[in-house]
């Protein structure tokens, strides 16, 4: 009954996580919840009065299919003074969410059977959205002694004569890692050479605690094979507002603004102006969230040090700590995946939620978000050292 494209699709991991959270607390149990991957922080006042007078202002009827022309300036006038890049505002894209502004690429760029390069571990929606829009992922598994950073010589051997894209998620979700202006580079050059796209997803640029580059910046024949994605869910704590844009080269950007007129015309107005107040005015409010989050990250790698067996990668960007359980692979018994026993067994043991690494593909690993209260930090991390201590070297 169901269409070929439908039946391609994995089943999200972690919604079956949180139907569990949410049957748990229901029993009246307190859990803390370590998988989350949004922001806790309301979104800013400046933000939210945007949206507030977009509404008694009567902005509530259509607008143009690729967004408001005035929140484009904003974003571009954006890319210019933060990144050093310029776009003209035809260049721009809002779409509603960057889950969204990737499927616009997709469909504006794949034909059937395309390939599109997903270093991995990776952001689970990736491949979902490749598959859903006609083309092939091809993972390339990245190197925990590189920081699973993607090397040249793995990009050199995942390249076809079908690859037509790639996708650099930089700071990456689940791992948090940065890559530098020089490993940018080599990869772009590569990526040129073979005549290939860059959807570079950097939706957590500014919750980077490490030097930021976006690799469009590097050069105009990069900037000219590069689609930014990028949008306001998680540096302006507006995920439900749903607001994500493109920068891209004009004749790509007409075609997702057309493609996104007949799917679903624009996102919603309110949400536009909202994200233009906050993009405008609340640089102090984003200041402040990185710099909470980036104390946290502190305070979660305190902890985990002290965590024997354990080890992980120390994020330098987003809100997320890559956490590997390899080490109870023998001692630990598991039947199919061993970081959806991990997940399970702290879960219903220890209250405690994290995401297993397989929803990511690496099943050594878990992931735990750092948008929660120190307490509540500190409270995950040391019934994860419980949990550690009771299955470890047994
Ligand atoms: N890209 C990455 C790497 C993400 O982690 C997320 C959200 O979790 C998104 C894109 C989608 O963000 P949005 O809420 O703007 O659709």
């Amino acid at each position: 009954m169901l269409s070929n494209r439908a039946k391609s699709i994995t089943p999200s991991l972690t919604l079956g996580i949180s139907t569990k959270v949410k049957a748990m607390k229901k029993e009246g149990k307190k859990i803390i919840n370590l998988s989350i991957g949004e922001p806790d922080f309301f979104t800013p006042e400046v933000a939210k009065e945007g949206g507030i007078e977009a509404i008694k202002a009567n902005q509530t009827k259509y607008d143009a299919a690729s967004g408001m022309l005035e929140l484009k300036q904003a974003i571009a006038e954006k890319l210019k003074t933060e990144n050093n890049i310029e776009y003209q505002a035809e260049q721009i894209v809002i779409s509603s969410g960057a889950k969204y502004s990737l499927t616009n690429t997709m469909l504006a760029i794949l034909n059937p059977g395309d390939e599109v390069i997903i270093p991995s571990p990776y952001w689970l929606s990736y491949p979902e959205i490749v598959k859903l829009t006609g083309g092939v992922p091809v993972f390339v598994k990245t190197k925990a002694e590189n920081n699973f950073k993607l090397t040249v010589d793995e990009l050199k051997q995942a390249i076809t004569a079908k690859t037509k894209a790639i996708i650099i998620n930089n700071p990456s979700n689940p791992i948090g890692i940065v890559y530098s202006k020089e490993e940018l580079k080599v990869l772009a050059d590569e990526l040129i050479k073979n005549d290939i796209y860059i959807i570079a997803d950097e939706i957590y640029e500014r919750i980077c605690y490490a030097d930021f580059t976006s690799v469009a910046e590097l050069s105009p024949e990069i900037k000219a094979k590069t689609i930014i994605v990028n949008g306001m869910s998680k540096s302006l704590s507006m995920t439900g507002w749903r607001v994500g844009y493109t920068a891209c080269e004009t004749k790509i950007a007409k075609a997702m603004g057309a493609i996104q007129g007949h799917l679903v015309s624009h996102p919603s107005t309110i949400s536009q102006h909202a994200a233009l107040a906050g993009l405008k005015e609340g640089a102090e409010d984003i200041a402040a969230m990185k710099k909470a989050y980036q104390a946290r990250r502190d305070l979660m790698t305190e902890n985990l040090d002290k965590i024997n067996g354990l080890t992980y990668i120390k994020p330098e960007g987003a809100f997320y700590i890559f956490v590997c359980i390899g080490a109870l692979r023998d001692t630990l018994e598991f039947t199919d995946s061993l970081s959806l026993t991990v997940a399970d067994k702290l879960l219903t043991d220890y209250q405690l939620a994290v995401v297993p690494g397989v929803a990511f593909g690496d099943d050594d690993y878990i992931r735990l978000s750092y948008v929660s209260s120190d307490d509540d930090l500190k409270a995950g991390l040391s019934a994860l050292k419980t949990f550690f201590e009771n299955n470890y070297d047994k």
